[in-house]
């Protein structure tokens, strides 16, 4: 854990870009005021570390496979935050905790609007603590679930907005390698949130594990088994865009064996229902390439016409 950053200092310079939007949970926090931000920065100041007590817990958010997320409130500053609270002792033995130190390294890294912050880590005997920026939407799988698929505003305007926080990762040679819905939060302005770094294990979902595990967003060279490199995400983004609009991931089969030679293939379909303009088949057929090389680049994700035509301004 020595290596990442984790002291005061990561949140109190998160907040000097933060729009106040905590009108959503005033119920369980108060607003934030002038003089708890000045209190922060003194012992921002000081390099502490945190610990429970900097913090006043909540309500619960949600609960993942190694404990649960709960609403924060920073005693100090009354800055909104999220606590997930990993139990040590199920992280030794799920043999994790390697994968969680990435995952640490990584997020705290990362600045993107569309990507959730990680401000910092504690831990004491028997738990390890992440304070994580709040993403008061929830769970995007949630959302696509309850509604059965998004319009084409709403996918391209989240497609886009992926696309532009993939490509910020892979400038930072950060490759997520587990785009699907069960990983993304939507934060306060419906905006999309990339959640979950180099953790796959932590949130398996409970629909995908009992039919063909997490094989559904996976490219053909995973599955395959060969080498393969950032273009794994543009593949991810392929799928994840045809489940959104049509409501499933688009090699859905029975079984693993299955599903894998539908991917292999690229044995692409696009029912006749729900009608999808031609556009939005284009893209996908773009980002859905067996050769990763020749995927459309992340950057030029924004430029098709598709997306200029329905995505919403942010
Ligand atoms: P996880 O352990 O990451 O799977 O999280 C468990 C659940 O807590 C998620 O499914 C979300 O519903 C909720 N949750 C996790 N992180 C956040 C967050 N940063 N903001 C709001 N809710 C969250």
């Amino acid at each position: 854990m020595a290596t990442a950053q984790f002291n005061k200092e990561n949140l109190q310079s998160s907040r000097a870009n933060h729009k106040p939007r905590h009108q959503e949970s005033s119920s369980v926090f108060p607003k934030q005021t002038a003089a708890a931000s000045e209190s922060a920065a003194d012992k921002a100041r000081n390099g502490q570390r945190w610990c429970l007590n900097d913090f006043e817990v909540g309500k619960p958010l949600g609960r993942g496979k190694f404990g649960s997320v709960y609403l924060a409130r920073e005693r100090s500053s009354k800055y909104i935050v999220a606590i997930k609270v990993l139990r040590k002792s199920q992280l030794l033995k799920a043999g994790v905790e390697h994968q969680l130190r990435r995952e640490i390294e990584i997020q705290s890294h990362l600045r993107h609007r569309n990507i959730l912050r990680m401000y910092g880590y504690f831990y004491d005997e028997k738990r390890i603590y992440l304070i994580l920026e709040y993403s008061p939407g929830g769970e995007l799988y949630k959302r696509l679930t309850s509604k059965g698929t998004f319009s084409e505003e709403r996918s391209a305007t989240y497609i886009r907005d992926l696309a532009l926080a993939l490509d910020y990762c892979h400038s930072k040679h950060v490759i997520h390698r587990d785009i699907k819905p069960e990983n993304l939060l939507v934060g306060a302005h419906n905006e999309i949130k990339i959640a979950d770094f180099g953790w796959s294990v932590h949130a398996p979902t409970s629909r995908r594990n009992t039919l063909c595990g997490t094989l559904d967003y996976l490219p053909p060279e995973m599955v395959e088994g060969r080498d393969h490199d950032e273009k794994v995400d543009v593949w991810s983004l392929g799928v994840l865009l045809y489940e959104f609009l049509y409501g499933s991931p688009p090699f859905e089969a029975e079984g693993h064996t299955a599903t894998y030679r539908r991917i292999s293939r690229v044995d692409l379909h696009f029912p006749k229902n729900p009608k999808i303009s031609d556009g939005a088949k284009d893209l996908i057929r773009r980002l859905l390439v067996k050769e990763p090389s020749e995927r459309m680049a992340l950057a030029d994700v924004s430029k098709h016409p598709w997306i200029k035509q329905n995505a919403l301004s942010s």
